[in-house]
């Protein structure tokens, strides 16, 4: 080695040693799972290793997804953005009906390329909903590796169930699946052996617990005290998903790895509570609605060693912080070009500031509008906004509209100017809205 050679060596050495320091981040998305399905929210359902997140770390109290729906809110994770601000406001509906440019837009960088820049092997196990033709699939979004489905929603049983939307390995159809939520657990727990000395990303969208419901008998033989055949499997549902949480968790003790990795878990959009008998606890309204029963969710993050254990955080948060937070954990530093629209909730999980993450935050989807500023909420099903104060009415009951006129119209204005950086959806809602193919509640 010459002394160029030697320098050259002696530079590159600490970067190896950072890059050996990465910690991995695995976000865990559950489906149409509601405010009050989780344990550790009150729900009357056992989810003892997800709940074990909340005891090794941060729950969130006050936690909202960017929509009230599968896609528009996955698009919004994967970018950091405010899906609106680049189009992509509904679902697309089936892959036989969707627009030919249905997907998230190629402009867009989604997260797992913002972890490949930083150079981490990225893995994603489950629901895509983000495109179905080739330039928006996973793998060239910047997974190295997907196993899963582009669609909206699976046969839990079945890999043929629907010929346009199969199961695939990379860009190869999967013939046979057992249970998907197993795989998907399977899956990512064979991503982690695989990459435990290199720094990993995954992400790991079950589609538990969205319909259809499917349960296989070993997970609903654990509940013979439910007699309503829908919720004993919605129960088994949850418990695999559960149980898929705990493996993967177990997985990252037994290889040292759990002070080493963020974890965070969370579900994209409220309960439709008809369609799989989920619960959104005292909220109003469900999924796909604005109210809160529709953006508001369990949402929980463990770092051991670097956020508090057992800590519970009430300021108001949107999933679009998660990319910056992992991002920040990662070492990496967002630019703004990046036009990110989450925060870094680090500090925040910290106790390094008190103050609240966001000032505001904003909705639209479709006629319907919705705005925070603090416990205020402004809300719009489509007709006259209503003001509610969620400090004292978190079930949206007590209109302020009428007492609280000046705020009300401070409020609009606000949302009106964010909804400036709005554009026209890419394209319309194809599939009906809702509470899934069962008849919609009146909100
Ligand atoms: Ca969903």
């Amino acid at each position: 080695m010459n002394r160029r050679q030697f320098l050259s060596a002696l530079a590159a050495a600490p970067l190896v040693r950072a890059a050996d320091n990465k910690p991995n981040v695995i976000v865990i998305l559950a489906d149409d799972l509601g405010w009050g399905d989780i344990g550790c929210y009150g729900s009357d359902l056992p989810t003892p290793n997800i709940d074990s997140i909340a005891e090794n770390g941060t729950r969130f109290t006050d936690a909202h997804v960017s929509c009230p729906y599968c896609s528009p809110t996955r698009a919004g994770l994967m970018t950091g953005r405010y899906q609106t601000h680049f189009g992509h406001e509904f679902n697309p509906g089936p892959a036989e009906q969707a627009v030919e440019n249905f997907g998230l837009p190629l402009a867009e960088t989604a997260m797992p390329a913002r972890f490949k820049a930083l150079g981490y092997r990225t893995g994603m196990f489950g629901k895509w909903h983000l495109g179905y033709r080739e330039p928006y699939r996973p793998m060239r979004r910047g997974f190295d590796e997907f196993y899963g489905f582009l669609g909206g929603a699976h046969s839990y049983t079945d890999a043929n169930a629907d010929s346009a939307n199969p199961i695939y390995r990379g860009d190869t159809k999967v013939d046979k699946v057992d249970y998907t939520t197993d795989e998907f657990t399977r899956e990512a727990v064979s991503f982690i052996e695989r990459n435990k000395d290199n720094p990993f990303f995954i992400y790991l969208p079950y589609n538990a617990v969205h319909t259809p419901m499917h349960a296989l008998d070993k997970y609903t033989a654990r509940f013979p005290k439910i007699t309503d055949p829908q919720r004993r499997l919605y129960a088994g549902m949850t418990a695999a998903l559960d149980d898929g949480v705990g493996a993967v968790l177990t997985t990252l003790d037994k290889h040292k790895l759990t002070n080493k990795t963020l974890v965070v878990f969370f579900t994209d959009n409220g309960g439709p509570t008809l369609a799989n008998t989920s619960r959104n606890g005292p909220l109003r309204g469900y999924k796909a609605q604005v109210w809160e029963g529709g953006l508001r969710v369990p949402f929980i993050v463990q770092w051991p060693g670097q956020i508090p254990k057992g800590k519970v955080f009430n300021h108001p948060i949107i999933a679009l912080d998660i990319l910056p937070t992992a991002i920040a954990a990662a070492g990496g530093t967002p630019d703004a070009s990046w036009k990110l629209d989450g925060v870094n909730l680090l500090p925040h999980m910290q106790g390094k500031t008190k103050a609240a993450p966001h000032a505001r935050l904003f909705w639209r989807f479709g006629r319907q509008y919705a705005m925070r500023e603090g416990d205020w909420k402004l809300v719009s099903m489509g007709e006259a906004p209503m003001l509610f104060n969620l400090a004292k009415d978190i079930g949206e009951k007590n209109d302020l509209s009428a007492q609280e006129k000046d705020r009300m119209r401070a409020m609009s204005a606000a949302w009106e100017e964010w909804n400036k950086k709005n554009i026209a959806p890419l394209w319309q809602p194809r599939a009906a809205a809702g509470q899934g193919k069962k008849k919609k509640k009146k909100a």
